[in-house]
């Protein structure tokens, strides 16, 4: 125990539970966020924090250095499917190159263990098997998705040439906040369809768009995957432990699919309020069903969600963003 860790993206959504996690476990953390989306709030006191854009290969560099990590973990990337779409170069681009220079320091400074943020976004294609498991065929649906199987690509070979260990999580939806009330969700501008509804029903924005309303599933609207934060972190934390001699990769998720409406009716039911909503034309990028098959990581870490219920990962979500109605603030 005690150990030094360091996290790229630790002032976004995913990475400032991790570092919670971490640190609830007592160990040291620093975090390297160029604040593109993440929030210099969002990390806590106590954590240094290295404001650097991973772009600048010598400036990662330097931080990568001057610590002896036991892990590095890389959540620092541009995340919107659906903007991905409308700009894919910027997007492979980006995340690419950051990836590839995080990676190639962690590999040149002796890093043993790398945790990755991969997505769900890699089983894009037309046929996806019902829940998807680590078998299932890498097709990724939008440049995003590409982007960050590009990643795992890249970690095979830092793996064959350096022996740097690597954990790709591919999490299906993330959602909630830190139970403890920590850290929340705030991305500018909000595009993820839980904290929308909330703030839907709490009548700071106008009505939800539900996109796609025609989809083959059982009410019309797609079928995700919802997963609490707090349980991705874990996950994380878990999968780091199992890789001493081999890299892995697992899917994340609950096992348990959730309709668009039935996210709608979630949040009702947690706040007590209607969420006003209307239909819109589906959304470019957008699968209609995404369930993941998380046997493997149950199986070879012990790891198994903590908050499988849905209307428990809305109420965490749900708490902080009425605690909280500007977000980290300006
Ligand atoms: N969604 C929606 N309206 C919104 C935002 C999202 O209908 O304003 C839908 C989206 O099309 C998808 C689901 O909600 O079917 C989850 O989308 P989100 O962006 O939250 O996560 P993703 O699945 O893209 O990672």
């Amino acid at each position: 125990l005690g150990m030094r860790y360091l996290v790229t993206g630790g002032a976004g959504f995913v990475g400032s539970h991790v570092v919670l996690a971490l640190l609830d476990q007592g160990h040291e953390v620093c975090v390297l966020d160029n604040l593109s989306t993440g929030h210099r709030a969002a990390v806590p006191e106590g954590v240094t924090f290295h404001h650097v854009d991973l772009i600048d290969y010598q400036a990662t560099k330097n931080v990568v250095s001057q610590g002896r990590w036991d892990a590095v973990l890389h959540f620092a990337a541009i995340s919107l499917v659906g903007d991905s779409m409308q700009a894919p170069f910027h997007y492979l681009r980006q995340n690419y190159l950051t990836g590839l220079n995080i990676v190639q320091a962690c590999s040149e400074a002796g890093v043993r263990k790398f945790g990755f943020s991969s997505t769900a976004a890699l089983f894009g294609g037309p046929e996806r098997p019902d829940p998807i498991g680590e078998t299932a065929e890498i097709q990724p649906g939008s440049p995003y998705g590409e982007s960050k199987f590009l990643i795992e690509r890249i970690l095979q070979w830092a793996d064959s040439a350096y022996g740097l260990k690597s954990a790709c999580l591919r999490y299906f939806n993330a959602a909630g906040s830190d139970v403890a009330g920590r850290a929340g969700e705030d991305h500018r501008p909000e595009t993820h369809l839980v904290p929308l509804a909330i703030d839907a029903a709490l009548g700071r924005r106008p009505a939800l768009k539900i996109f796609g309303t025609d989809y083959p599933t059982r009410d019309g609207s797609c079928i995700r995957d919802y997963v609490h934060v707090a349980d991705v972190a874990e996950a994380h934390i878990c999968a780091l432990e199992q890789i001493e001699t081999r890299s892995v990769a697992y899917n994340i998720g609950n096992g348990r699919g959730y309709s668009n409406f039935e996210i709608i009716q979630s949040v009702e039911r947690v706040s007590g309020c209607k969420v006003p909503w209307k239909a819109a034309p589906r959304r470019q990028g957008d699968p209609a069903v995404l369930i993941a098959d998380s046997t493997t990581i149950q199986r070879e870490t012990g790891w198994a969600p903590k908050f499988e219920k849905l209307d428990q990962i809305v109420e965490s979500a749900f708490r902080w963003r009425k605690a909280h109605p500007n977000g980290y603030g300006d």
